[in-house]
């Protein structure tokens, strides 16, 4: 199975999906290497670090003889179009916000599989790449906001007097903010968490913070939340609304599938913080937590700091690309059997995963995780 790893183009993109300590693992699975030159090294991962691959300069003639393509982003539709049709392509696809890069994958009739389609069952947690990712960001969001903040997290005795511990609150208790209280918890702060979906008090709590109860369920489909009501988000701010102003770290990570990020803190819930306190929005990437969040951007409203990163798992690209690239190896290990690639589209992670298959769409009814 000739299998090729490009190189990323997007900007700020610093992940590979593929690292040194698997390229045996794939051999035994009865891949051939093939890898862009250079495609580790944002990862500062060498070429010379990647045993018995074989590095390609031109990326075209990389995925020309492919049977599977691996990438982290969506490629340039210029490399689709060099794939062989009947080629697989594994990665991050996103198609709302891709609709013609999907339809080039028809056209050429690629089988593409998006990583954050893997569905959400035990048996396909070891492939499950928005987890793995998420929680890197999770824990990266309290250094981005320690680093930015005018106070200690932990409580410090000094000869010249105590100071802290440092309040902080986590709005979106998933697998990002999950990790965030875990991290926080560590470096000695004081933590809140808050969600929509009840079940999460229980992983609060059991994380030792304490849980802001609102007394709102939006328990949706699939363990996912739903939307909230107009009357339900009035219900919500005012029980928030005392939280976020005794807060010195704010960490949001709020996400509904198939929509935009849900707004929890509004302009003036930030102006009535204390000043030199920090709000990080993990969710910049699907228009952000905070209506005064510029994702992508640093803003700073009334002496509170709004930091509001895009793509926080590359930040982290060494150890993000070593999970995302166990998690494809993972994968693929459901789908090379004696040297051969075979689908088993009644194997449900397979069939969940797959996005486009033979010109066709999978399953258009489901929807993308985020806008
Ligand atoms: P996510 O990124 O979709 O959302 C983050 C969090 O935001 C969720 O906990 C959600 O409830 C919360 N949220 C949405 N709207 C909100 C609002 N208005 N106010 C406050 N919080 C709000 O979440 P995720 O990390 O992808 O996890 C989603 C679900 O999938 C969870 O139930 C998680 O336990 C589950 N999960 C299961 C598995 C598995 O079984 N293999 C693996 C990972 C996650």
């Amino acid at each position: 199975v000739n299998l090729a790893i490009l190189k990323e183009t997007q900007p700020h993109e610093r992940r590979v999906s593929l690292v040194p300590s698997l390229t045996a693992k794939l051999i035994k699975l009865g891949a051939r290497l093939h890898m862009q030159s250079g495609a580790g090294d944002a990862a500062k991962l060498s070429d010379s670090a990647y045993q018995d691959v074989i590095f390609m300069d031109d990326r075209h003639a990389l995925v020309e003889d492919a049977d599977v393509v691996l990438a982290v982003q969506p490629p340039a539709m210029s490399v689709i179009n060099a794939m062989k049709p009947g080629a697989i392509l594994i990665c991050f696809v996103y198609a709302a916000n891709e609709p013609e890069f999907v339809q080039c994958l028809l056209t050429k009739k690629i089988t593409c599989f998006a990583m954050e389609r893997i569905p959400r069952i035990s048996r396909a947690q070891s492939m499950d790449a928005l987890s793995s990712q998420s929680a890197l960001a999770g824990y990266y969001a309290v250094a981005l906001g320690m680093s930015n903040m005018t106070k200690v997290l932990p409580k410090i005795t000094s000869a010249a007097g105590v100071i802290g511990p440092a309040k902080v609150l986590v709005m979106g208790l998933g697998v990002a903010g999950l990790e965030a209280i875990a991290t926080a918890q560590r470096l000695g702060a004081v933590v809140e968490g808050y969600d929509v979906r009840p079940e999460t008090k229980e992983q609060a709590l059991s994380l030792a913070a304490t849980f802001v109860d609102t007394g709102v369920d939006a328990t949706g489909k699939g363990g996912y939340a739903r939307e909230l009501t107009p009357e339900e988000k009035i219900t919500v701010n005012k029980a928030l609304t005392k939280h976020i102003q005794a807060a010195d770290l704010i960490i949001t990570t709020a996400a509904i599938p198939g929509k935009a990020s849900p707004k929890l803190i509004s302009k003036a819930q930030v102006s009535g913080m204390k000043r030199g306190s920090v709000i990080v929005d993990l969710s910049a990437d699907g228009g952000g937590n905070c209506d005064a969040s510029t994702p992508g951007e640093t803003t700073h409203i009334d002496g509170v700091t709004i930091i509001a990163p895009l793509n926080v798992p590359s930040m982290l690209a060494a150890d993000a690309s070593e999970l995302y690239a166990k998690n494809l190896f993972n994968l693929l290990a459901l789908m090379m059997k004696n040297n051969i690639v075979t689908i088993d589209w009644e194997d449900e992670v397979l069939a969940d995963t797959a996005l486009t298959h033979d010109g066709k769409l999978c399953d258009a009814t489901k929807t993308d995780k985020t806008d």
